[in-house]
């Protein structure tokens, strides 16, 4: 049984949350994490889609790789409903978001929360968004100690180079940008990118000539077969702890259960933050509520201090359901790197001059294997995905209507807008022979940007968020900017053929709706609440300037467990 009394209790197993979890319980406290979604690949829960299983999991014995395998397929389809933000058992559908316009909100529900889904992109932020933008309470600098020891338990390292990673090197260089070689970024220039995913085998290269399986114990590490989006549980039959992605579930997770001092309670939906008030003070927490989400029943759980990591959305979310003191700033500041999809296509013969083939072959490699830095403006990406996804991100949608609609003659790409029809098939066609480009913008928060809550339009676990993100002429600037820039690498790579998307907006990367110095203080314990910390990407006070937001997350959450021991043990 789990208990109702700890030390620390921590809402939402996410990216940020088990890190927190595990330096609390390194320290000896007691802690439990409550987590919305499923547990996968643990013993407790066999079948976690299909029937409740256990109730919590206290030892790192529990992880299973071989469950992780049975149950995290490479079925792209079939992992993407998996994943779906919602409860364990999916015949009660998901948990309904409402994001304004055609866009969307990508987060997951379980134990790894929205890692499970990432493509371990792991870069520091970029310096001057902390010490030039002016939102942040503390400098770049006190970050970097905790930014090391993150890389070093998510084994960070520069991803290999494929052919998508080569040709988009030799268009930067063609196009007149540098090889930056300092993970903390001050000038623009191009990289492989820093990524959370152990190296590949050597064996893989293609100079080794192996012919043998794919799988443990054969090869060890990253297997270059794409997947992460859909989980990644490559290589098949590897040890839990052992699978290349070191998404949150395979690096922190087995970490803080390691210590012994730590549950995990997955399907646990919180509700509720409990607090106290003594006279003419500020209210302290106690403890929370939460809902099973098999049975339905309401828990109540106490603890010397409350760590709210339940992500950008739903930490605003539970605040205000739990009607703690609505300070102008709680659910405001939304950042989501407002973001545009450039695909370059090429013909045969310019591949074959460049790469010595006629194709990219962009599901080659890892997904996201190479980058653009461009601090002040956001950051560029090589994105290699399976011909499906790639048509969504790339041809499906689009702020401009369809290419037809649009006359690009004076921009630097060929088309812009939403494809169908021949069009859409003739360049599906070229999948091949395509790059696509994710430009990442700086945006930057404004108050009218964020998470509102109408007591009309509620769920099981209460009024659902409401976001509102509409981005600022600055943000459309940037935007722009990198997005010539794209294209202008793209061109100087060969591509014979430049599309722009011109995407709506979509949250993919979502931070600064309870920012640190409006809402918190720079320990990220609450101004208006004792004993109530953030340690989730909500808690970051911009953007970070552009750059993949996990590593700074987890960095933060990491310092911020530090300040809670000093405090409050
Ligand atoms: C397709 C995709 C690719 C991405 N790739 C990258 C990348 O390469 N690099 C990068 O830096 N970022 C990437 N991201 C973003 C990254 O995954 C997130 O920024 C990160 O996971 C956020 O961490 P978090 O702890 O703030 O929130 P989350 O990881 O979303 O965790 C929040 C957790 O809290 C749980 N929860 C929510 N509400 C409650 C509640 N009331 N009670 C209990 N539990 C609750 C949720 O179920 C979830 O598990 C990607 C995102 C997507 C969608």
């Amino acid at each position: 049984m789990v208990g109702n009394d700890y030390d620390v209790v921590v809402v939402g197993a996410g990216g940020d949350g088990p890190v927190a979890a595990w330096k609390l319980a390194e320290a000896g406290l007691s802690v439990l994490v409550l987590e919305a979604g499923p547990f996968y690949g643990n013993e407790q829960w066999p079948a976690p889609s299909e029937r409740p299983g256990g109730e919590a999991s206290s030892s790192v014995a529990d992880l299973s790789g071989e469950l992780l395998d049975e149950q995290f397929t490479t079925r792209e389809f079939e992992m993407v409903n998996k994943l779906l933000f919602g409860p364990a058992d999916h015949e009660r559908g998901f948990w309904f978001r409402k994001f304004p316009g055609d866009g969307a909100i990508l987060q997951c529900a379980g134990v790894g929360g929205t890692t499970l889904h990432y493509t371990g992109c792991h870069p520091r932020a970029y310096p001057a968004s902390m010490d030039e933008q002016g939102h942040w309470p503390i400098a770049y600098a006190e970050l970097l100690p905790y930014y090391r020891e993150i890389e070093e338990m998510c084994e960070v390292t520069p991803a290999p180079v494929t052919a998508k990673e080569e040709l988009f090197f030799r268009g930067a260089a063609a196009a007149g940008w540098p090889l930056l070689h300092d993970l903390n970024v001050t000038t623009s220039g191009y990289r492989p990118q820093p990524n959370a995913i152990r190296r590949p085998d050597p064996k893989l290269h293609v100079d080794a000539g192996y012919d043998g399986p794919v799988t443990y114990p054969e090869v060890r590490g990253d297997t270059l077969s794409l997947g992460n989006i859909a989980g990644n549980p490559h290589p098949r039959g590897a040890p839990y702890e052992e699978k290349a992605k070191r998404s949150s579930n395979v690096s922190f997770v087995p970490a803080a259960l390691e210590t012994g001092n730590v549950t995990i309670r997955p399907n646990a939906f919180v509700t509720d933050v409990r607090t106290e008030t003594a006279l003419g003070d500020a209210p302290t927490a106690t403890g929370v509520d939460f809902r099973d989400t098999w049975s339905g029943r309401t828990e109540r759980v106490d603890a010397e201090v409350v760590v709210l990591a339940a992500g950008a959305i739903e930490t605003p979310r539970l605040w205000k359901n739990a009607d703690l003191p609505d300070n102008e700033w709680v659910g405001r500041g939304l950042t989501i790197h407002f973001g545009d999809n450039v695909m370059g296509l090429w013909r045969e013969a310019d591949l074959d001059e460049r790469l010595g083939k006629g194709t990219i072959d962009q599901h080659e490699g890892q997904d996201i294997a190479a980058r653009f830095d461009y601090p002040g403006l956001g950051m560029l990406q090589t994105v290699g995905t399976t011909p499906g996804v790639g048509a969504i991100l790339g041809f499906g949608a689009s702020a401009s209507g369809f290419t037809f609609q649009n006359d690009p003659a004076d921009a630097p790409w060929d088309t812009m807008g939403r494809l169908a029809g021949p069009e859409l098939k003739r360049l599906l066609a070229d999948y091949r022979r395509m790059l696509q480009m994710l430009v990442v913008s700086d945006d930057r928060p404004h108050r009218r940007n964020g998470v509102t809550v109408t007591p009309g339009l509620a769920d099981e676990h209460g009024p659902i968020p409401v976001v509102n993100y509409e981005p600022s002429e600055g943000d459309r600037k940037r935007r722009d900017e990198l997005a010539t820039i794209a294209a202008e690498i793209l061109r100087e790579a060969g591509a014979a053929h430049v599309h722009r998307s011109d995407s709506p907006p979509t949250a993919l990367h979502v931070h600064s709706t309870m920012r640190m110095g409006y809402v918190l203080d720079e320990a990220c314990e609450a101004y208006d609440v004792d004993r109530l910390f953030v340690a989730d990407h909500s808690a970051l006070s911009n953007g970070v300037g552009g750059a993949n937001p996990t590593n700074t997350g987890q960095a933060l959450a990491a310092r911020t467990a530090e300040r809670i021991l000093d405090r409050h043990f």
